[in-house]
Protein backbone atom coordinates (compact mmCIF):
# COMPACT_ATOMS: atom_id res chain seq x y z
CA UNK A 1 0.00 0.00 0.00
CA UNK A 2 1.56 3.56 -0.91
CA UNK A 3 2.04 5.79 1.99
CA UNK A 4 -0.22 8.71 0.45
CA UNK A 5 -2.24 9.86 -1.95
CA UNK A 6 -4.12 13.37 -1.99
CA UNK A 7 -4.01 14.26 -6.06
CA UNK A 8 -7.26 12.42 -7.22
CA UNK A 9 -10.13 13.14 -9.07
CA UNK A 10 -13.42 11.78 -8.89
CA UNK A 11 -17.27 12.29 -10.94
CA UNK A 12 -17.59 14.97 -8.60
CA UNK A 13 -15.07 16.96 -11.63
CA UNK A 14 -17.92 17.15 -14.15
CA UNK A 15 -15.62 20.00 -16.08
CA UNK A 16 -12.99 17.35 -17.38
CA UNK A 17 -13.07 15.11 -19.45
CA UNK A 18 -10.72 12.32 -18.44
CA UNK A 19 -12.43 11.49 -16.02
CA UNK A 20 -14.83 8.39 -16.21
CA UNK A 21 -17.95 7.72 -15.26
CA UNK A 22 -16.45 4.84 -12.88
CA UNK A 23 -14.63 7.06 -10.85
CA UNK A 24 -16.71 7.45 -8.13
CA UNK A 25 -15.94 8.63 -4.07
CA UNK A 26 -17.13 5.08 -3.64
CA UNK A 27 -14.63 3.31 -5.67
CA UNK A 28 -11.41 5.24 -4.54
CA UNK A 29 -12.76 4.69 -0.84
CA UNK A 30 -13.15 0.83 -1.90
CA UNK A 31 -9.89 0.70 -3.76
CA UNK A 32 -7.79 2.41 -0.58
CA UNK A 33 -4.12 1.93 -2.23
CA UNK A 34 -3.00 4.08 0.36
CA UNK A 35 -2.81 4.85 3.92
CA UNK A 36 -4.10 8.48 4.03
CA UNK A 37 -6.34 9.10 0.45
CA UNK A 38 -7.49 12.03 -0.56
CA UNK A 39 -9.80 13.62 -3.05
CA UNK A 40 -9.05 16.77 -4.56
CA UNK A 41 -11.40 17.90 -7.63
CA UNK A 42 -11.49 21.15 -9.31
CA UNK A 43 -12.98 23.41 -7.20
CA UNK A 44 -14.65 25.23 -9.85
CA UNK A 45 -16.67 22.30 -10.51
CA UNK A 46 -18.00 22.25 -7.06
CA UNK A 47 -19.60 25.11 -7.03
CA UNK A 48 -23.24 25.96 -8.13
CA UNK A 49 -24.02 24.25 -4.69
CA UNK A 50 -22.07 20.55 -5.12
CA UNK A 51 -19.64 21.29 -2.26
CA UNK A 52 -21.38 20.67 1.13
CA UNK A 53 -22.41 17.04 -0.82
CA UNK A 54 -18.94 16.38 -1.91
CA UNK A 55 -17.23 17.37 1.39
CA UNK A 56 -19.66 15.05 3.44
CA UNK A 57 -19.39 12.47 1.23
CA UNK A 58 -15.43 12.58 0.65
CA UNK A 59 -15.61 12.66 4.52
CA UNK A 60 -18.10 9.79 4.80
CA UNK A 61 -15.87 7.67 3.27
CA UNK A 62 -12.59 8.97 5.89
CA UNK A 63 -10.84 9.84 2.75
CA UNK A 64 -9.25 13.94 3.33
CA UNK A 65 -11.21 16.39 1.74
CA UNK A 66 -9.08 18.74 -0.83
CA UNK A 67 -9.68 20.65 -3.54
CA UNK A 68 -7.66 21.84 -6.69
CA UNK A 69 -7.51 25.55 -7.83
CA UNK A 70 -6.88 26.79 -11.07
CA UNK A 71 -4.95 29.54 -10.61
CA UNK A 72 -5.17 33.20 -8.61
CA UNK A 73 -9.06 33.67 -10.28
CA UNK A 74 -10.51 31.19 -7.89
CA UNK A 75 -8.24 31.66 -5.12
CA UNK A 76 -9.94 34.00 -3.00
CA UNK A 77 -13.19 32.12 -3.40
CA UNK A 78 -11.56 28.41 -2.01
CA UNK A 79 -9.91 30.12 0.57
CA UNK A 80 -13.29 30.70 1.93
CA UNK A 81 -14.13 27.35 1.61
CA UNK A 82 -13.33 24.81 4.59
CA UNK A 83 -10.82 21.99 3.02
CA UNK A 84 -8.25 19.92 4.78
CA UNK A 85 -5.77 21.29 1.72
CA UNK A 86 -5.41 22.56 -1.00
CA UNK A 87 -3.74 21.66 -4.30
CA UNK A 88 -3.04 24.68 -6.55
CA UNK A 89 -2.25 25.57 -10.38
CA UNK A 90 0.31 28.05 -9.75
CA UNK A 91 1.28 29.31 -13.40
CA UNK A 92 4.38 31.71 -14.23
CA UNK A 93 2.14 34.98 -13.33
CA UNK A 94 2.74 37.62 -10.79
CA UNK A 95 -0.74 37.01 -9.91
CA UNK A 96 -0.93 33.63 -9.41
CA UNK A 97 2.26 34.06 -7.24
CA UNK A 98 0.71 36.73 -5.32
CA UNK A 99 -2.78 34.55 -4.19
CA UNK A 100 -0.13 31.31 -3.28
CA UNK A 101 0.37 33.45 0.27
CA UNK A 102 -3.74 33.84 0.67
CA UNK A 103 -3.69 30.21 0.75
CA UNK A 104 -1.16 29.26 3.02
CA UNK A 105 -3.06 32.38 5.09
CA UNK A 106 -5.69 29.58 5.79
CA UNK A 107 -3.23 27.56 7.76
CA UNK A 108 -3.72 24.96 5.56
CA UNK A 109 -1.26 22.63 3.75
CA UNK A 110 -0.52 23.71 -0.20
CA UNK A 111 0.68 21.48 -2.19
CA UNK A 112 2.22 23.20 -5.88
CA UNK A 113 0.45 20.64 -8.56
CA UNK A 114 2.27 19.51 -11.04
CA UNK A 115 4.65 22.73 -11.74
CA UNK A 116 6.78 21.76 -14.19
CA UNK A 117 4.57 21.30 -16.71
CA UNK A 118 2.94 24.80 -15.73
CA UNK A 119 6.12 26.34 -15.91
CA UNK A 120 6.15 27.05 -12.33
CA UNK A 121 9.46 28.88 -11.17
CA UNK A 122 10.21 27.47 -7.73
CA UNK A 123 12.31 30.02 -6.69
CA UNK A 124 9.33 32.30 -6.39
CA UNK A 125 7.56 29.86 -4.32
CA UNK A 126 7.42 29.58 -0.55
CA UNK A 127 9.08 27.43 1.35
CA UNK A 128 6.34 26.45 3.61
CA UNK A 129 4.42 24.99 0.03
CA UNK A 130 4.93 21.24 -0.65
CA UNK A 131 6.07 20.54 -3.63
CA UNK A 132 4.25 17.90 -6.17
CA UNK A 133 5.98 15.00 -7.78
CA UNK A 134 3.00 13.81 -10.24
CA UNK A 135 2.77 10.45 -12.03
CA UNK A 136 0.10 11.67 -14.75
CA UNK A 137 2.70 14.73 -15.35
CA UNK A 138 6.28 14.01 -13.96
CA UNK A 139 7.80 12.96 -17.04
CA UNK A 140 6.59 14.71 -19.56
CA UNK A 141 9.12 17.25 -18.72
CA UNK A 142 13.39 17.32 -17.80
CA UNK A 143 12.71 16.55 -14.30
CA UNK A 144 15.59 15.71 -13.30
CA UNK A 145 17.25 19.35 -14.85
CA UNK A 146 13.76 21.49 -12.94
CA UNK A 147 13.38 19.60 -9.69
CA UNK A 148 17.05 19.01 -8.98
CA UNK A 149 17.82 22.87 -7.81
CA UNK A 150 15.02 22.61 -5.28
CA UNK A 151 15.62 19.26 -3.43
CA UNK A 152 16.73 20.71 -0.34
CA UNK A 153 14.60 23.67 0.06
CA UNK A 154 11.04 21.82 0.37
CA UNK A 155 9.08 19.11 1.44
CA UNK A 156 7.84 16.96 -1.75
CA UNK A 157 4.20 14.80 -1.83
CA UNK A 158 4.38 12.24 -4.47
CA UNK A 159 0.37 12.02 -6.31
CA UNK A 160 -1.31 10.20 -8.78
CA UNK A 161 -3.31 12.40 -10.36
CA UNK A 162 -5.69 9.60 -10.98
CA UNK A 163 -9.09 10.36 -13.28
CA UNK A 164 -9.09 6.83 -13.77
CA UNK A 165 -9.60 3.86 -11.66
CA UNK A 166 -6.25 2.30 -13.08
CA UNK A 167 -4.62 5.37 -12.69
CA UNK A 168 -4.02 5.16 -9.02
CA UNK A 169 -0.67 4.62 -9.05
CA UNK A 170 2.24 6.30 -8.55
CA UNK A 171 5.00 4.28 -9.90
CA UNK A 172 6.96 7.10 -12.34
CA UNK A 173 6.53 9.61 -9.61
CA UNK A 174 8.51 7.79 -7.16
CA UNK A 175 11.30 6.70 -9.40
CA UNK A 176 11.79 10.22 -9.79
CA UNK A 177 11.72 11.13 -6.50
CA UNK A 178 13.73 7.83 -6.00
CA UNK A 179 16.15 9.73 -8.39
CA UNK A 180 16.04 12.77 -6.66
CA UNK A 181 16.91 11.75 -3.73
CA UNK A 182 13.76 13.07 -2.38
CA UNK A 183 12.10 11.77 0.67
CA UNK A 184 8.26 12.07 0.68
CA UNK A 185 6.68 14.43 3.24
CA UNK A 186 4.10 13.07 4.81
CA UNK A 187 1.18 15.65 5.24
CA UNK A 188 -1.29 13.72 7.94
CA UNK A 189 -0.93 11.52 10.51
CA UNK A 190 -2.36 7.87 10.66
ZN1 LIG B 1 -3.91 19.86 -12.32
ZN1 LIG C 1 -5.65 17.28 -10.86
Amino acid sequence: MLPQDLHIHTTYSANDNCVVPEQTVALIAAVKHARIVGVSDHFESLLNGGFERYCAEVSGYGLKVGVEVDGHTWVQEASEHEVDYYVMHCRDSGADYRSVELLLATGKPVIIAHPNVLGTDLDRIPAQCLIEINNRYVWRSNWREYYTPFVDRFNFVISSDAHQPNWLSQTVARYAAAELGVAEHLVFAG
